[in-house]
């Protein structure tokens, strides 16, 4: 075993959002400081120093490799605080508070499937817990090695060394492409083809093609391929029982689908080596614009109007006006949809316009010479505003973590029916948690992600200072509370961030018993000695 591991060429900070060396700039710092004594009164913003290496104290790693997986493995102490936590908020909180207590005695870096099958055989023998890893950008603890008793060690197994795309068919327009390759990396290797999979999860530039998979991941595009899940053509899975891999077919009513075991297993029944993608040609043609609305139940009127018109959108998103003005696509004094459509075939004017007569119907406003910018209109203007916050929000925690602030987002789906009652009784459950936990007033806004016919996703950010000492329990006590308020109001505990760690009291109850039962059968099957990502998906 090496304290020099075979690890990636670019590494992730261990404590924070972006490759080491990458930060928020000190224009963004000065923005985000801004707000933080403007909306919650924090003056002391005191520098506290990012965290290092030398400041944990890890314990001994309790297991050590056989000869033949040494060279894959490392106990170095930078790879196992790598591998603690993935990037949500209570995870830098704890970064922040020199914790890393679930670090994996064992980080192992396969280069081939076959080194994958050796180390889970070896696992399965050695009762050691195995933690699949693609980029760490979990936000649910789904990649913490937090794994119950009953083992002789943890095993974050990174497949980050497994980054190639292997083959492409462009006839009919699919990739062979190993899980650990990260989305910069997949689209770099396609755009050669003029070929791309248009799978852009706001984490595309830190998460994996295996993730994605594993976690059932939104991308970018609000209608049509929201999930990774259409796009799956079929994903191989290395289970400590074998390999499991259904044939390429574009469609197949052959009883239940193979694949849909492995998407959104999370790890918990086997490691995604590789899956055939499904991709699409480069889209050239755009349009897009912004528009206001003084009413947001109208606003998400006339999303609904637009999605049920059968016009599809590449995006469609309602943002509230707070949420609207903290992305600064907005003054605060409207609702905001920010409206684009696509395609690498067919000019997008007509649709626009039908879409905006039906906002028009709910008294939308919007800005014709936006319209006019063509299509670089979805980068202008409040749409522009909005895409350069969303990319760069990420790196705004490392700023107001230490400043004890809380900040945090969930999100959800519901019909449309029950969207309006929805909407205020998590906002009211929220705010009132927020409240109780901190003894301090916050703010909850609200944008829709992605839009079906018959119902919105709806993604919250919640902010309120807490107490340095105690932010994680303070998140903790909200976190429970928006979260029981999801399930009471009958939305799901997520559409696209994953079950994880976090999740699994509410995703236990949500799903059937009955099927809960069939996944612990084939779990059984799959991982008899139960070492795969224990405590994830399956009880
Ligand atoms: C700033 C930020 C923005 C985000 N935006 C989005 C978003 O827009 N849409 C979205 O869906 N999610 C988003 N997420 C959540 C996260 O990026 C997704 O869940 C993503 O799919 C995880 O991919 P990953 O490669 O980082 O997986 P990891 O975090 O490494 O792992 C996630 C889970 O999948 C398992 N896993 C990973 N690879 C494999 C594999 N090859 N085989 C089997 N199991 C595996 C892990 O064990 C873990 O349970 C965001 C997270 C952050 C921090």
């Amino acid at each position: 075993m090496t304290s020099q591991s075979p690890r990636r060429p670019r590494r992730m900070k261990f404590w924070g959002w972006g490759f080491e060396g990458e930060s928020a700039t000190p224009d963004e710092k000065k923005l985000v400081l801004a707000m933080a004594k403007h909306r919650f009164g924090i003056e002391d913003a005191a520098e506290t120093p990012a965290p290092r290496e030398d400041e944990f104290t890890l314990t001994k790693p309790r297991v050590a490799p056989p000869a033949s997986l040494a060279p894959l493995c490392s106990s170095a102490p930078l790879d196992r605080l790598a591998h603690t936590y993935g990037k949500s908020f209570p995870d830098i909180a704890r970064m922040f508070a020199r914790d890393a207590a679930p670090a994996p005695d064992l980080v192992a870096y396969p280069t081939s499937e076959q080194d994958v099958v050796d180390i889970l055989d070896w696992a399965s023998s050695a009762r050691i817990a195995v933690v699949p890893y693609g980029g760490g950008s979990s936000v649910v603890g789904g990649v913490e090695p937090l794994v119950g008793g009953g083992f002789a060690g943890t095993l974050s197994l990174d497949l980050g060394l497994l980054g190639r795309v292997l083959e492409v068919d462009p006839v009919s327009r699919a990739a062979r492409i190993q899980a650990g390759t990260l989305g910069p990396a997949l689209e770099a290797q396609l755009a050669p083809h003029g070929l791309t999979l248009r799978h852009f999860p706001q984490s595309f530039q830190y998460s994996s093609l295996g993730g994605w998979i594993a976690t059932r991941s939104g991308g970018h595009f609000a209608t049509l391929g929201t999930h990774i899940d259409d796009f799956v053509e079929t994903a191989r899975l290395v289970t400590p029982k074998g390999v499991m891999e259904a044939r390429r077919l574009p469609g197949s009513g052959a009883g239940p689908d193979p694949n849909r075991l492995a998407i959104g297993s999370e790890g918990a029944l086997g490691v995604i080596t590789e899956a055939w993608m499904r991709l699409q040609a480069k889209p050239t043609f755009r349009a897009g614009t912004s528009i206001r609305f003084s009413d947001f139940d109208k606003a998400a009127r006339a999303v609904r109007a637009i999605v049920q018109a059968g016009l599809w959108p590449a995006n469609l998103r309602l943002l509230d006006r707070n949420e609207a003005r903290n992305t600064l696509a907005g003054d605060g004094s409207a609702d905001v949809v920010v409206l684009a459509f696509e395609s690498a075939d067919h000019d997008q004017g007509a649709k626009m316009r039908r879409a905006l007569e039906c906002a028009g119907d709910f008294g939308g406003q919007w800005d014709e010479r936006q319209l006019a910018a063509g299509a670089g209109g979805h980068r202008e203007g409040a749409s522009g505003a909005w895409r350069n916050a969303f990319l760069r929000a990420p790196f705004f925690r490392e700023i107001t973590t230490p400043l004890g602030l809380i900040f945090d987002t969930f999100e959800t789906s519901i019909t449309w029916e029950r969207f309006a009652e929805f909407h205020a009784k998590i906002k009211a459950a929220t705010e009132a948690a927020m409240a109780r936990a901190t003894g301090n007033e916050g703010s909850v806004t609200c944008r829709f992600t992605h839009v079906y016919p018959d119902g919105p996703a709806p993604y919250f950010t919640f902010m309120v200072r807490g107490d340095r000492r105690r932010l994680v329990e303070q998140w903790r006590e909200i976190k429970i509370v928006a979260s029981d308020a999801l399930a009471a109001a009958g939305g799901t505990i997520t559409h696209h961030h994953a079950v994880g760690r976090d999740h699994m009291p509410w995703y236990r109850k949500e799903r059937p018993d009955l099927f809960g039962r069939v996944l612990e059968a084939a779990k059984a099957t799959l991982d008899p000695a139960g070492i795969m990502n224990p405590g994830v998906v399956v009880g």
